[in-house]
C-alpha cells in the first residue's frame, strides 16, 4: 500500500513576506469620484485608495492603513468584509447613528487606538481586534 505523507511545506520566508504586506497605493481613485463624502483613505484589499497623493506623507494615516491590511491578511479577504459590514449595520442599529456605528467596528476601534503608534504592527498579538469589541 502507498501512503503518501504529505506535510505542509513550512516557507516561513513566504509567510513573512505575506504578512508583512503592506498593500499596494492608488492615489485618487475613480471610486472616490462616485462618493458624496469619500473618505481620506480606505483599504479595497490589496490596494489602498487615497484621496490624494500628499496624503502618503502622513504616517499616521498609512499606519490605520496598514493595521487594517494586517486584519484582513489574518482573517482572509471576504471574511474580513464580510464581519466589517455585518459589524457596522448592527452597530448601526444599536447606535441609530452611521458615523458611530463605523467607529465602533471593533476593526476601527483597533486601528483608531493604535495609529499614532508606529511600532504597533510589530509588537501587535494575532486577531489583536478581537480585544476591541
Ligand atoms: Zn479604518
Amino acid at each position: 500500500m502507498l501512503v503518501l505523507n504529505i506535510a505542509p511545506v513550512a516557507l516561513p520566508h513566504i509567510d513573512l513576506l505575506v504578512m508583512n504586506f503592506k498593500g499596494i497605493f492608488i492615489c485618487r481613485p475613480w471610486l472616490f469620484a462616485l462618493l458624496p463624502n469619500p473618505p481620506l483613505a480606505m483599504v479595497i484589499f490589496p490596494f489602498i485608495l487615497l484621496k490624494d497623493k500628499q496624503l502618503k506623507n502622513f504616517p499616521v494615516l498609512l499606519n490605520h492603513e496598514y493595521i487594517h491590511i494586517k486584519q484582513i491578511l489574518e482573517l482572509g479577504i471576504l471574511p474580513f468584509y464580510i464581519l466589517y459590514l455585518l459589524i457596522f449595520y448592527v452597530n448601526w442599529i444599536i447606535y441609530r447613528d452611521r458615523h458611530l456605528a463605523y467607529l465602533n467596528i471593533c476593526f476601527e476601534r483597533e486601528a483608531y487606538a493604535n495609529d499614532t503608534n508606529l511600532d504597533y504592527l510589530s509588537k501587535r498579538g494575532f486577531w489583536a481586534w478581537r480585544n476591541y469589541r
